[in-house]
């Protein structure tokens, strides 16, 4: 049964899995409504991926252009979906498209609730990322950072926060607090370029010596292990900063240290040992506790979906159904559940980090949305022909829903206005391309731009 060219169906969130949805869905003849909380599109393509990197960037800007430029794609900017917010999941769901996919991205942070978690100088690698991305509500925020950094995590995002201090904040010193050993170092090694010139190896070398029998009681030989981890640093980016960058292993912080104006000025650091868990290792704190001076502590330590939102949520996920279909993707991975009535949502879809939060990179995003753009289409095609809405209807229901909220939606007229006006800033004072960080700024723009 064909589905060409006959379904409305309304993607939630332009980020990487939602654009690749809704490029899917397009390009198969459906009238795609999108609504992103963000003005502009690319989620954490624009507000995340580190934003020297100018290649990759541009390189998905100019697909997410092309996509939006179809003349059966309306995006709708600035649009927030929630309780409270431009649109409940309620509202949207009654607006009467035959789909809905909410790609939403994964908005909460994971905290690992530490005493002190509140204290002055403590942060969550989200925002941070967001702030020196200029994400509205972030990038004009002053972030102060202190001189001696401490970032909880071994991946990515930590190596992100590190390139930001160390070649842009210029602190003295950023250390990475790995709860396991080097060997279980999450980043890509190609990522630690942009921070290795200002590697403590002579730190590292004696950080590593002070863990050797922890890793021997687990096999790993630390000559070998710290030869493993400093190879990697090679065809380094030339040094910027005199800042120092080190690793603390086996730690875990149990509680922020906090001064009487409750400033952070250290962390109480637990040892932990590692224990084999099949192919992999466990870290198993040893009750041996030490200090750990600095003045400002990031946690780069995953993210979680924003259960506010109202979608059924449980333990930092949006619930899907728990049905197994047997398809390839598996419809059941990407269909809302509701766990109450325990049945799917009829019609409700989610894809990329809104359905795994924190799970790869743009290209596994776009994967997510790729095979969420296939359940989609099958869950199509069990319509009968001809029961289908009207993308006409849809787009007034909205409107109207949109002018009673006194929301403003920004759509692509809009979107190239900005797009002009930031292009004239090119170079100015800020880490690549220019952005404005205020909405009600961009908004105003675009205002005086259309009359
Ligand atoms: C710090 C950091 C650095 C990264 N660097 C790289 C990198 O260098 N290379 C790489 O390939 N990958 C990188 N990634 C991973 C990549 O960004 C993600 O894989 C990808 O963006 C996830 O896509 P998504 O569409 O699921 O979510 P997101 O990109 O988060 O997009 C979510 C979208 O939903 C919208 N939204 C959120 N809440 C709502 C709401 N309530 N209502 C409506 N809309 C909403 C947002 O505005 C956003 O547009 C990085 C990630 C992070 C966190």
């Amino acid at each position: 049964m064909s589905t060409e060219g006959k379904h409305v169906i309304i993607v939630a969130g332009a980020g990487p899995a939602g654009m690749a949805v809704a490029s899917s869905l397009s390009k198969a003849g459906h009238e795609v409504i999108i609504l992103n909380r963000d003005i502009k599109f690319g989620g954490l393509a624009e507000y995340g991926i580190f934003p020297s990197k100018l290649k990759l960037r541009g390189g998905l800007k100019k697909q997410y252009w092309e996509l939006l430029e179809r003349p059966n794609v309306h995006y709708f900017g600035n649009i927030s979906i929630g309780n409270g917010k431009d649109l409940t999941v309620d509202e949207v769901q009654k607006l009467g498209a035959d789909a809905v996919v909410f790609s939403i991205g994964a908005q909460g942070t994971k905290a690992i609730g530490v005493e002190g978690d509140s204290a002055q100088g403590v942060f969550h690698a989200k925002d941070v990322v967001y702030h020196f991305n200029r994400l509205p509500g972030f990038g004009d925020r002053p972030f102060e950072m202190g001189k001696h950094v401490a970032v909880i995590g071994a991946g990515d995002v930590m190596v992100d926060i590190a390139h930001w201090l160390v070649r842009y904040k210029k602190v003295e010193r950023v250390t990475a607090i790995v709860r396991r050993g080097p060997a279980e170092r999450k980043y890509n090694p190609k990522e630690i370029r942009a921070v290795c010139a200002n590697m403590d190896v002579e730190g590292i070398t004696n950080e590593v010596d002070r863990i050797k029998d922890r890793l021997a009681a687990v096999g790993q030989n630390a000559d070998d292990v710290l030869k493993g981890l400093t190879e990697e640093f090679t065809k380094c980016e030339p040094k910027v900063s005199e800042a120092s960058m080190g690793f603390k292993f086996l730690a875990s912080p149990k509680r922020i240290l906090v001064d009487g104006k409750n400033r952070v000025c250290g962390l109480e650091m637990e040892d932990n040992k590692l224990d084999p868990k099949g192919e992999d290792t466990v870290a198993v704190g040893l009750k041996q506790y030490y200090e750990f001076p600095c003045d400002s502590v990031v946690f780069a330590v995953g993210d979680k979906v924003d259960e506010t939102v109202g979608l059924p949520y449980k333990s930092g996920m949006f619930i899907t159904s728990p049905n197994k279909t047997g398809n390839d993707p598996d419809d059941a991975l990407f269909q809302a559940y509701d766990e109450t009535a325990q049945t799917v949502i009829d019609g409700v879809f989610l894809a990329g980090w809104a359905r795994k939060a924190s799970e790869g990179l743009v290209g596994i995003a776009k994967r997510d949305g790729d095979w969420c753009a296939e359940v989609v289409n099958r869950y199509l095609s069990t319509k009968s022909p001809g029961n289908h809405s009207d993308a006409k209807v849809v787009l007034d229901k909205l409107a109207a829903v949109l002018t009673a909220h006194r929301s403003h939606p920004v759509g692509l007229e809009g979107l190239r206005i900005l797009e002009s006006q930031e292009r004239s800033h090119w170079g100015e004072d800020c880490i690549g391309e220019f952005k404005y960080t205020s909405n009600q700024e961009m908004l105003e723009l675009i205002e005086r731009g259309k009359s």
